[in-house]
């Protein structure tokens, strides 16, 4: 990384607040104002939010008792290279539709195998949707939204990566309710998620670092978090 004016800062990063688009039935993040600048000298506000709101990452022990909390994730996975799977093609709308083995194989076959120590982003085209909550989020007839197939995430983890994310509320899709891929394959191998991205279309295959900047919460199952991106200027 020689010079920092070659690189582009993209962030993969939703707004937090009030009209964040939530997890059915979860509550948004609140906030109460308890100083101001007027009467206090100075402005602070007191916030409460659920550990899985917004852009957030998921540590082992939301799904694995004793698991490593938020606050454990090892440092060095938290700047990682990003390998970005860009499955909206393939995906074409399908809110059940996976991320299938054969599109990372299609991927590696053009830009070589998935690196170990990588995290993987696949954009399955829904970060374009988040304005449409009935889409994106719970509709008439519950959730649908794409995910990781549990044959193309196990293959994920045993190349080694050490993360991996998406621009959808979940990483499997929203139709398994069991959590598949977060039970049997991720998070029981230590290998976190990051949820809710946006902005994957300005990334390319390879090439960029992408930085979790999640919040150490003690004994945290998960945090919001700032994901940003390093871009090289091509
Ligand atoms: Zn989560």
């Amino acid at each position: 990384m020689a010079n920092f004016a070659d690189y582009t800062v993209v962030d993969l990063t939703l707004a937090l607040g009030p009209e964040t688009l939530m997890w059915p039935g979860v509550l948004a993040p609140s906030s109460e104002v308890v100083e101001t600048v007027g009467r206090d000298g100075n402005y602070a506000r007191l916030v409460n939010f659920y550990e899985h709101s917004g852009t957030h990452v998921d540590a082992p022990n939301h799904f694995v008792a004793g698991g490593q909390s938020v606050a454990d994730l090892p440092l060095q996975t938290l700047i990682s290279p990003a390998v970005v799977i860009d499955a909206s093609a393939d995906i074409n709308g399908d809110g059940d539709a996976v991320l299938e083995l054969a599109t990372v194989a299609a991927w590696e076959e053009k830009h070589g195998l998935v690196p170990a120590g990588s995290v993987v982003l696949l954009r399955t085209g829904w970060e374009d949707l988040y304005d449409q909550p009935q889409v994106y989020g719970e509709g008439p007839d519950g959730l649908h939204y794409p995910g990781f197939g549990f044959e193309a995430a196990s293959y994920l983890v045993a190349r080694g990566v050490v993360g991996i994310g998406i621009d959808t509320l979940g990483i499997d899709r929203g139709v398994d309710l069991d959590f598949t891929v977060h039970r049997q394959v991720t998070l029981p191998k230590q290998v976190w998620h990051i949820e809710n991205l946006t902005n994957l279309k300005q990334l390319p295959a390879t090439g960029a670092l992408v930085f979790v900047g999640v919040l150490p919460l003690v004994d945290g199952s998960g945090s919001p978090a700032r994901i940003l991106a390093l871009v090289p200027k091509s």
